[in-house]
C-alpha cells in the first residue's frame, strides 16, 4: 500500500522488480524471496530432518521426539527426555515451583546433532 513506488506494473515483484507475464503467480514468486531465517521460521536442528514450524513452542515440542534431544536439569547432572519429565525431576528433587519461569526450560534444552 506504498504510494511512493514508481511505476510498478500488475505483476510486478516489488521486491526484484522482475514483471511476471501473469500477476496471479506474484504471491508464489515473492515467496522466492521469503528468507528463512527471517523472523518466523523456527527449524529443527537436528540433521536430515527438516522439521519447521512458526510457533517456537511446537518445536520444542517436536525436539523431543527426536531421541538425540535432552533436557538437563539445571539443578543437577540429570538428563531427561521431555519437559514434563524435567518439570516432575525438579518439582520432586527440587522443590521447583513452576510460575513465570517456563521459558527458563529453553535454556537448558541441549542439541546434539550427531
Ligand atoms: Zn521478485
Ligand atoms: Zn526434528
Ligand atoms: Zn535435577
Amino acid at each position: 500500500m506504498s504510494s511512493t513506488r514508481p511505476t510498478m506494473q500488475p505483476g510486478q515483484c516489488d521486491i526484484c522488480f522482475k514483471v511476471l507475464s501473469r500477476v496471479s503467480d506474484l504471491p508464489r514468486h515473492k515467496m522466492t524471496h521469503a528468507d528463512p531465517g527471517a523472523g518466523k521460521k523456527f527449524t529443527c536442528p537436528s540433521k536430515g530432518c527438516g522439521y519447521e514450524t512458526s510457533i517456537r513452542a511446537n518445536l520444542n515440542t517436536h525436539m523431543t521426539t527426536h531421541s538425540d534431544a535432552k533436557l538437563h536439569c539445571p539443578n543437577c547432572d540429570k538428563t531427561l527426555k521431555n519437559a514434563s519429565s524435567l518439570l516432575v525431576h525438579r518439582k520432586t528433587q527440587h522443590g521447583y515451583e513452576p510460575s513465570a519461569h517456563k521459558d527458563e526450560v529453553e535454556l537448558f534444552l541441549i542439541w546434539s546433532c550427531s
